[in-house]
């Protein structure tokens, strides 16, 4: 999706007048790209309409840069499908709030009540407990034994022969009774829908009465998804909507369908397989993200949660003051070694999303040490002053890293390029995000 808005976009851009013939070709792309992205057939026409309407007054071809003023259309129009706002999650009066987790099998469901406990616990200090109501395979009880383990949470459990609804009941009798202030229910899914399992669903709902009915689904069944999302909503409350595997979603098209379908807010969004990888779910952002403007916020949350603070504070006003150096590059790729694999941030960058450059990339973790070298071998003045990195410095750090010179310069390339790249980008700017875009 990203890609070919993207080329629609910067096509656009290059113009110095936008006439109605352009923006019919525009508005052709970018139908062409919602529907190759699986975005569902309503949603597409309803959001080109839109965008028609508002781009189609004079105000706007005749307008100073009639192509940035589209492109910021576009942009507030996928946000608005997406919802607007961020939604948090709805929380009782008197604990224990009740989450229920529902969907199809292998959508994420004990996973994400994985992730979600963890994230409640770090940010407010919360004591979930899970109840496995998921009594059709035996291993599902252990693979919730073995997520809440690796959380350091409690399971509520009566195997695998005791009715679902009954262990529901007594397992909310023992969180009242232990006083914890989330109970997460981990419910059985089928690989479609059917009626029994809706009907055991329903009956948990009754029962239960939760507070949060999370359907969580499959980013990567594009159409799929919507029409899974649909099911559920139409037998159950369902109050949120959890899109897991977006990290392996390069279409995107579900995040856009949903809202719109199910008229139910996206919460949250699972982007990988580990504890940690769960994310608010930010329409905004995501927007910027489809449009190939990265996720910057999201980027320095992420930051924010696995760098040490005052860092990443020390890191930003460097960027912003342009005196970001060698040592900060250190720090910063010791850092981000243990944020996850590069490539996953690197997305995230404005206009690296798209790069052909960092398309595909994978980065070796000996590439880095290799990096790390080649930065070793600097004196403090030429990691205070990449300036002063000469023909002669650079083939002193070629030797001492043991490194052959090309890759020593292309290191120091690669360096300026980023810091070129972060003063852009902190200076927060839309014209730099724009220019980065095109170019
Ligand atoms: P359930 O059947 O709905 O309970 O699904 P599971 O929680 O067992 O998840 C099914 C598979 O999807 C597991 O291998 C998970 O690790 C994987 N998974 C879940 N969420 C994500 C995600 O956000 N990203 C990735 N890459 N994998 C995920
Ligand atoms: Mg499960």
């Amino acid at each position: 999706l990203t890609e070919r808005l993207q080329s629609a976009m910067s096509k656009l851009r290059r113009k110095p007048k936008v006439t109605e013939a352009d923006l019919k070709e525009t508005m052709r792309e970018i139908r062409l790209a919602l529907l190759e992205a699986d975005v569902n057939f309503t949603v597409v026409k309803d959001f080109v309409k839109q965008v028609r309407e508002r781009a189609t007054g004079t105000d706007v071809l005749q307008g100073l840069n009639p192509a940035q003023q589209i492109v910021k259309i576009v942009d507030e129009e996928l946000t608005k499908t997406m919802g607007s706002e961020a939604v948090p999650l709805n929380k009782s009066d008197k604990i224990p709030t009740i989450i229920m987790m529902t969907g199809l099998q292998g959508a994420g469901k004990t996973t994400t009540a994985g992730k979600l406990a963890l994230k409640l616990k770090n940010e407010e200090n919360a004591r979930p407990m899970f109840i496995a109501a998921d009594v059709y395979r035996p291993a599902a009880i252990d693979q919730l034994e073995t997520v809440a383990k690796s959380i350091d949470v409690p399971v509520f459990q009566l195997g695998t022969d005791v009715d679902p609804v009954e262990i529901v009941r007594q397992g909310l009798e023992e969180a009242k009774a232990k006083h914890n202030d989330y109970v997460i229910i981990d419910t059985a899914g089928r690989l479609q829908i059917d009626e029994k399992l809706m009907n055991e669903l329903v009956n948990i709902e009754t029962l239960a009465q939760p507070d949060e009915i999370l359907l969580v689904v499959d980013a990567m069944t594009g159409q799929n998804a919507t029409e899974t999302a649909d099911g559920f909503n139409s037998k159950l409350n369902i109050t949120g909507v959890i899109l897991t595997k977006l990290d392996g979603d390069t279409r995107g098209g579900a995040a856009l369908s949903i809202r719109a379908v199910t008229g139910k807010p996206i919460k949250f969004v699972g982007q990988g397989e580990k504890m940690t990888d769960l994310d608010v779910f930010h329409p905004d952002r995501m927007s910027s993200r489809i449009l190939g403007m990265g996720d910057m916020l999201t980027l320095i949350e992420k930051a924010q949660q696995d760098f040490d603070e005052d860092q990443a504070k020390k890191t930003m006003d460097k960027m912003r003051e342009n005196s970001f150096d060698f040592n900060d590059f250190l720090d910063q790729m010791e850092q981000v070694q243990n944020m996850g694999p590069i490539e996953d941030i690197m997305k995230m960058i404005p206009g690296m999303a798209n790069n052909p450059a960092i398309k595909n990339v994978k980065v070796d973790p000996k590439d880095m040490d290799h990096i790390k070298a080649i930065v070793y071998s600097m004196t403090p003045a030429e990691r205070e002053n990449p300036d002063l990195l000469n023909p002669s410095r650079r083939r002193r750090l070629a030797a001492g890293a043991a490194r052959p010179i090309v890759e020593v310069n292309r290191m120091i390339k690669q360096f300026n390029e980023m810091k070129k790249m972060m003063k852009q980008v902190s200076s927060g700017n839309m014209a730099g995000m724009e220019q980065m875009m095109g170019g």
